[in-house]
């Protein structure tokens, strides 16, 4: 049994290795594996730890097959030109063309800057509130109808429903209160449009009166849903709520845009605190080493901010016109994670690149004592493979101790840092 499964662990491990060396990498891991087993046989160990033992020696089989991938020509070059700052912002700017293209010209995101109703600040949504707090829950018919022949705030109300599939069902008045015949309603795709008939709970959409406020009309919803349902004596009630239709479209935009702008200012904040230390230093600004850190400082979070627009379920709006689990609390938490993550690494990405050539520093060498308190510091030097300069990075940072420092060979761009 052990056996089978560290050789399934080791012929999955060997996907990893290049091809040209697999088959002998994989042959020589089975037989120092067989013949490890049976050493550990030999000598009497219970078949607990030979179990265990056995799984450590798998786990690193994983990490050989790793180490020969990274050192395969092909990946190493890639690595080689990651270095170039050019390769990085093209990678930026094919990320961004990719997201255009697959979401045939951000079409999510137009959807959601322009509304193309006629009077669309007049359009509401309406729903009614459920027993769990935040809750929202669709319309009865009935009531509806109920709200139709009374109400005095709205010029029209309608209902809607739709499916996963890109089909809707909705009430004759539909399109009268829309004013238009829309290819896409609450952000969704709708295909087909049929008349709703059963009676099935339904969302409504209704256009205010010219003067009427979304307050008002909710009140008077609320008064005629309390008349309507006087025969009931279950509590609480449902409450009506109407949300303006723009505004909930808008949501996501506004959300996510605050987040990704925040992102893009602190960095750019971190790009002026750059910058006016150079001038201090020198009275020079090192103008491609800023305008590098900018592009990618505006360019990662802009991409994120599209794909997750275009190509998540944030933008996902229920017939309610709630949210859902995945669109409200998961996908801001994984976007404020990658704002955070993309703030890392444009800082760290840029603290190790030639302050010349902008490439990334190279061949790392240790200096120092590790533990010294008071002289020979312990830290790590790293240098341009061009001979622009070289970085020196402290191990810890302290007011005691030298700090990170540029020094330049090339008097073309003798700026200390
Ligand atoms: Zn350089």
């Amino acid at each position: 049994m052990i056996a089978v499964v560290s050789q399934w662990v080791i012929r999955s491990a060997a996907w990893l290795v290049p091809r040209s060396a697999r088959a002998e990498w994989r042959r020589a891991w089975l037989s120092e594996t067989w013949h490890y087993a049976a050493l550990l046989e030999e000598r009497g160990l219970e078949p607990g730890e030979i179990r265990a033992r056995l799984w450590r020696h798998c786990a690193g089989a994983f990490a050989d097959a790793w180490q020969m991938r990274t050192e395969d020509p092909a990946v190493a070059g890639v690595r080689g030109a990651l270095r170039k700052p050019g390769f990085c912002l093209a990678l930026i700017a094919l990320a961004l063309a990719a997201i255009l293209a697959g979401s045939r010209g951000l079409v999510r995101t137009r959807s959601m800057i322009g509304q193309n109703y006629a009077d669309p600040g007049r359009l509401v949504l309406i729903s009614e509130s459920g027993i769990m707090m935040g809750e929202r829950i669709a319309v009865a018919p009935r009531l509806l109808e109920y709200w139709k022949a009374h109400n005095t705030t709205f010029a029209g109300l309608a209902g809607y429903r739709w499916d996963q599939k890109g089909t809707a069902w909705v009430t004759p008045e539909f399109f009268d209160v829309l004013g238009t015949r829309p290819r896409r309603f609450l952000l969704r795709e709708i295909r087909t449009w049929k008349a709703a008939g059963n009676d099935a709970p339904l969302g409504v959409i209704g256009r205010l009166l010219p003067g009427a406020s979304a307050a008002a009309a909710q009140n008077e919803l609320r008064d005629l849903a309390d008349d309507y349902r006087f025969h009931l004596k279950r509590f609480p009630f449902p409450q009506a709520a109407v949300t303006p239709l723009v505004g909930r479209i808008r949501q996501p935009l506004y959300s996510y845009a605050t987040l990704c702008a925040g992102t893009i200012g602190l960095l750019l904040v971190a790009a002026c605190v750059g910058v006016i230390a150079d001038l201090r230093r020198s009275r020079r600004i090192r103008r491609r080493y800023w305008a590098y850190f900018c592009a990618k400082s505006v360019g990662v979070p802009l991409a994120l901010v599209l794909a997750i627009w275009e190509f998540s379920g944030a933008t996902s709006i229920t017939l309610t016109g709630g949210t859902t689990f995945l669109a409200e609390p998961f996908l801001t938490w994984l976007f404020i994670v990658a704002c955070g993550g993309t703030i890392w690494w444009c800082l760290a990405d840029q603290k190790a690149r030639c302050r010349a050539c902008l490439q990334r520093l190279q061949y790392p060498v240790r200096i120092g004592s590790p533990g010294a308190v008071l002289f020979d510091h312990a830290g790590t030097e790293l240098v341009c493979c061009e001979g622009h300069g070289a970085l020196y990075l402290p191990e810890i940072s302290s007011d005691y101790v030298q700090g990170e420092e540029w020094t330049a060979l090339d008097s073309a761009d003798a700026v200390p840092r």
